[in-house]
């Protein structure tokens, strides 16, 4: 059974509720909207009732957007190992460091939970059309969810995206649109493309359900932990949306009864030097990020110079007593081979990102050595192969 009703603003600015049965983007005010259930009528939904259930990430579908008798499109997304980096550890002096390994997802990176939660509901909405501007990742999973259900993709790239990720689109049966510029351009012309033919927008937090896929990485921690949070979560930020959604999914399980409220891990986000809008914020204590000149690195996932949500990634890291960490594409790769060498981990320059803050942090005494830490590798290494080189 669903716990799922409607959606809501996330500032919330009060308008609203909005109706998920009709196709919902932005707030009126502008901003994200995101999904809201049941909460009293959830708590009577039990947490021993998951151990029988499928090793994907709808094992958690009462609080997913699903209404009853709808089946989620699917292609076993979710319940990604976490993995004790034993040998790291050692070497970093951290005996309890983790590494979520994101990689093993359908198309090799964590955009697949998302994706497959934004489709899904696009495909009970009955939407024909869906477009997507990405750096890469998510065009190829949503080019993915879209080929299982039968819908048409249309995917906006940079041009000077990796060719693997341009291949998989087309492996998929989505038709790609290289676009001159970085990612606000390929939205911006995927936003005149949809005005005109009535495409369906899949963009980051501009589609409320995203943040729903994302959030069961939250869900996932909780429960491969036992249901006690570790104390530090290292997180690759670019649109921030697993940021904003590992943080509804601490509200949703407070509310529960399924985690101690007052147990919460420090959130830190990990930027690039040459993209850090966030971290840029978050040390000028503002509340929104300025958009970042000149955006390039060789993670794409985090070239990202404005982010709709960052008042979102913002709030989870302030809330939380977490911190921003800018890190240079030059010790990204080093992350990537430590992650490989030392625990046998194929990690995207996004995951050797959020291991390198992971060293500084310690480093600068923030992190220490009785400290549990959730590294998050975001996707796999072989679609990244020319920075290896
Ligand atoms: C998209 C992406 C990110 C950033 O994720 P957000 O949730 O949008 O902040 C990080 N790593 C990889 C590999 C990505 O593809």
């Amino acid at each position: 059974m669903s716990y799922f009703t409607h959606l809501e603003c996330s500032v919330p600015c009060g308008a609203g509720p909005f109706d998920a049965r009709q196709p919902q983007h932005l707030c009126t005010c502008g901003m994200p909207l995101v999904a809201r259930y049941d909460m009293t009528a959830a708590r009577s939904w039990r947490r021993e009732s998951l151990a029988s259930r499928e090793a994907s990430m709808w094992r958690y579908r009462e609080l997913m957007p699903l209404f009853d008798g709808e089946a989620p499109v699917s292609l076993g997304e979710g319940w990604t190992p976490l993995i004790h980096a034993t040998r790291l550890g050692s070497e970093l002096g951290l005996p309890k460091l983790f590494v979520k390994d994101e990689s093993l997802n359908p198309t090799n990176s964590f955009k697949a939970r998302g994706l497959s939660a934004a489709v899904t509901r696009a495909h009970h909405l009955g939407v024909r059309t869906l477009s997507i501007p990405t750096a890469g990742n998510a065009g190829n999973a949503m080019a993915a969810y879209a080929a299982s259900a039968g819908i048409t993709a249309k995917v906006f790239m940079p041009r000077d995206v990796k060719t693997p990720f341009v291949r998989e689109c087309e492996l998929y049966g989505a038709d790609v649109t290289l676009v001159d510029g970085l990612i606000t351009d390929a939205g911006k012309m995927a936003a005149e493309l949809n005005a005109q033919h009535g495409w369906y927008d899949t963009s980051t937090l501009k589609e409320p359900y995203r943040i729903e896929g994302k959030k069961t990485m939250g869900y996932e921690l909780a429960e491969q932990f036992n249901w006690t949070l570790p104390d530090w979560i290292i997180y690759p930020t670019g649109g921030g949306t697993g940021m904003v959604g590992m943080w509804k999914a601490f509200d949703e399980m407070s509310a529960l009864g399924w985690i101690d409220p007052k147990k919460r891990p420090h959130m830190v986000t990990v930027q690039a030097a040459t993209c850090a809008p966030i971290v840029r914020a978050f040390d000028e204590g503002a509340e929104r990020a300025r958009p970042w000149e000149g955006a390039t690195t060789i993670a794409d996932g985090l070239r990202v110079p404005r982010a709709i949500g960052d008042f979102l990634v913002l709030r989870a890291v302030r809330d939380s007593q977490g911190a921003a960490v800018a890190v240079a594409d030059a010790d990204m790769v080093p992350g990537m081979k430590d992650m490989g060498r030392f625990e046998g981990i194929s990690a995207a320059p996004e995951g050797g990102a959020a291991l390198h803050a992971v060293r500084a942090l310690k480093q600068q005494g923030r992190i220490t050595a009785a400290d549990t830490v959730v590294v998050f590798n975001t996707g796999g290494a072989l679609k990244y192969l020319d920075v290896l080189g």
